[in-house]
């Protein structure tokens, strides 16, 4: 069966809490565990369809945000989805209290445990309306970009569609380019200001309502965080600072060096090479074709994958009008079926989504038999060590892709993943700021923004761009908006992942063996325990950023750019 033809039927959202309901109330009542594990299993099979429904909606709604029909049935999810997650909070309720706990875990996992002891502190009845308004307000800030229309060289265009001009060799055209795209961000200042500070308040009062001081543990919480917190994420951060920032700064030195300038302005930092950034040579369908005959060499297990999601249309990759923005994967229960959405630019990103996201495919099409939804995916920053790993570990196939760029390519793609990790840190040491006080004025944000941006990215220079220089560059990360805290996430996969860069160079059998067990491994496992299957360093550890940095450090020394 193919995409298109997945039906959607609106979930009777009444109808369904009556049976959630009633599971409930049997499984209550069960006197033995064998029956509660009965009940477990029709509640899965329950959970697949409304999920399966809810992603469908939003799927197709992203497909085409000036779809009426899937914009009315986003509005509904949009109500309906904190109702749903009222109802597994009950279930985590009961599940907590069954007199069954050991066979129940010999079952299930302890796993499923933890999460439900987790996201309990993240819900009660009393903040239905609050998440509500939460949710319209992340649906607001989507459309609201989704829907710009940049005017440039007398062509209308959309955010994504105006990256190659901003990766453009000719530096009037990159500037101009940044220009017209920051012009969007500026002339809706006031609306995304208004709508950020709706979302900081709406959080922060829920936060309180469930009994936490602010909304920064809450929104660990949320996330689904387990092994660690606040206090590890900020050791995490100094460990950046002290280990990746300098060497951030040396490569952008390089960069400056490299492109000629005397200076390196924020427009110019996107711009590689002199000879201009590599890019992938062929068609949409030409690289797609590139991907399928890559996954079938790789291994049998993503042959079979990467042949499923063409055979079965999984793949919506051209940009468009009124799509929205950005990359993603999701995957649709019903069907066992990942799904991946790109905006396909003819940049680098491009293969990229062949590799991060197909990554993120890979990994639950290997977890798609597990009967809990819990167990499809691990958190974020578990994810994200899937993704960005198979960037590197496809690296002996970027020749196919990038022709003679190739060495440019993997140049600027190492080089890109020690110059983001400070990006990464900084967007969440001002999540922090943001949330630990709450009744800071936008004003205030952006300046505090502008100073840990100073302390991570010293090489920024704004060239006297009004908003960037008040500190409005965090308006182009809609995480920021949409997934609070989701984002250091990236960073710490990057950490893992360059690990899987350099094992998979020299420890090719071993390093697939270990990416292999960690994708199979899915959701069974907090973060730091997954990182301790797949014979990875964990992050936290003090010493960890600076060891993983060595030999990509040399790398880059050695390459010729
Ligand atoms: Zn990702």
């Amino acid at each position: 069966m193919i995409f298109k033809d997945y039906q959607y039927q609106r979930p009777d959202m009444v109808e369904i809490k009556s049976q959630f309901e009633k599971l409930l109330a049997d499984f209550q009542a069960a006197a033995e565990a064998e029956t509660q594990n009965n009940i477990i299993e029709q509640i899965n099979a329950l959970r697949h369809n409304v999920e399966s429904m809810f992603k469908l909606v939003q799927i197709r709604y992203s497909i085409d945000t000036r779809d009426a029909f899937y914009e009315a049935e986003n509005n509904y999810v949009d109500e309906q989805q904190p109702v749903y997650s009222g109802l597994v909070t009950d279930f985590y309720k009961v599940l907590l209290a069954s007199p069954h706990r050991a066979q129940l875990v010999e079952r299930w996992g302890e796993q499923l445990f933890d999460i439900a002891e987790c996201l309990l502190k993240t819900f009660s009845p009393e903040v239905l309306p609050l998440l509500q308004r939460e949710n319209k307000l992340v649906s607001e800030h989507r459309k609201l970009l989704a829907n710009a229309k940049i005017d440039y060289n007398g062509e209308v265009y959309n955010l994504q569609q105006m990256a190659p001009f901003m990766q453009s060799p000719d530096r009037t055209t990159r500037k101009e380019a940044s220009r017209c795209y920051m012009g969007f961000f500026e002339e809706n200042e006031a609306t995304i200001d208004r709508v950020y500070d709706d979302m900081v308040k709406v959080r922060h009062e829920i936060a309180v309502k469930l009994g936490f001081t602010n909304y920064v543990e809450l929104g660990y919480a949320r996330l689904g965080r387990t092994d660690y917190g606040a206090a590890e994420v900020a050791g995490y951060r100094q460990q950046v600072l002290e280990a990746v920032v300098p060497l951030a700064t040396a490569l952008k030195k390089r960069q400056q060096k490299r492109i000629a300038l005397d200076e390196l302005k924020y427009y110019d930092e996107v711009f590689e090479f002199p000879t201009g950034n590599p890019t992938p040579k062929g068609s949409v369908e030409h690289l797609v074709e590139l991907a399928q005959n890559m996954y079938r060499e790789l291994s049998p297990e993503t042959g079979e994958f990467f042949d499923f999601m063409v055979d079965s249309e999984l793949l919506e990759l051209e940009a468009k009008q009124g799509k929205s923005g950005g990359g993603y994967c999701e995957f649709i229960d019903n069907h066992k079926a990942p799904f991946i959405f790109a905006n396909f630019n003819g940049t680098a990103a491009d293969v990229d989504t062949l590799t991060h996201e197909a990554g993120h495919a890979f990994q639950v099409y290997s977890s798609r038999n597990y009967e809990l939804p819990e167990y499809v995916w691990p958190t974020f920053e578990a994810c994200e060590i899937h993704s960005m790993s198979m960037e590197f570990i496809t690296w002996p196939w970027m020749q196919h892709f990038f022709k003679e760029d190739t060495e440019k390519f993997k140049f600027a793609h190492l080089a890109g993943a020690i110059t983001f990790i400070p990006y990464g840190v900084t967007v969440d040491e001002f999540q922090h700021f943001v949330y630990e006080n709450p009744t800071a004025t936008p004003a205030e944000r952006k300046a505090a923004w502008r100073d840990i941006e100073r302390k991570y990215l010293p090489h920024r220079d704004y060239d006297g761009n009004d908003l960037l220089e008040r500190g409005g560059f965090w308006y182009r990360q809609s995480h920021i908006f949409g997934m609070p805290f989701y984002y250091i996430d990236y960073t710490l996969a990057e950490v893992c992942a360059l690990q899987f860069w350099y094992k998979s160079q020299h420890d090719k059998a071993n390093a697939w063996q270990d990416y292999l067990r960690l994708c199979q491994a899915g959701g069974t496992q907090s973060f730091l325990k997954l990182v301790k299957l797949a014979n990875l360093q964990n992050p936290f550890v003090n010493g960890t950023i600076n060891q993983v940095m060595k030999p990509v450090s040399q790398w880059l020394d050695d390459a010729e750019f």
